[in-house]
């Protein structure tokens, strides 16, 4: 992308800020952080990752406190959690207009758990028949795409996962 990445965080950031306004939450140094962390990875960071990413910045934050404001963006609809086939939760930011807000559905590795955007526009029209549903009232149907990525199909033996979190 030709724009620069100062823009779009800084509108993400405005857009995360008044929807904690709008739901009556406190815009606390932590959520902030949390949120700009998320915003700036297309990577679908679990709580550590962030909690890595933001401690930092804030030097005295918990990773307790990461979990409990994960939960409360989720609640609120500013984070998304795709933790299907994952041990532990992994995040992304969901603004609508931001750009990890926009739809789309996952590709995962059955191998490194690594968790990719899939935009396709023909799985965004899929929708479910109400005899199907068993009352549900069906918010979003999200793709779940699974295989083998890349790197681990071009590596005859599995590495450990932590070799690759390693920066
Ligand atoms: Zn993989
Ligand atoms: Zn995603």
């Amino acid at each position: 992308m030709p724009r620069r990445k100062e823009n779009p965080r800084r509108q993400d950031e405005a857009a995360f800020i008044a929807l904690l306004r709008g739901r009556g939450l406190a815009v606390t140094e932590q959520r902030l952080a949390i949120f700009a962390a998320l915003a700036a990875s297309r990577e679908h960071p679990s709580p550590e990752q962030i909690f890595l990413a933001v401690r930092q910045k804030l030097p005295n934050l918990s990773l307790a406190t990461v979990y409990k404001n994960l939960e409360a963006l989720r609640a609120a609809g500013a984070v998304s959690d795709v933790n299907i086939l994952h041990e532990q939760g992994r995040y992304e930011a969901a603004l609508p207009g931001t750009g990890a807000g926009r739809s789309h559905h996952h590709l995962v590795c059955v191998s490194c758990k690594k968790v990719i955007d899939l935009h396709d526009e023909r799985l965004d029209s899929i929708r479910v028949s109400p005899r199907e549903t068993q009352g549900f009232e069906v918010r979003a149907v999200r793709v779940q795409v699974e295989g083998l990525c890349p790197d681990c199909r071009n590596r005859p033996k599995r590495r450990s996962p932590l070799d690759r979190k390693r920066r």
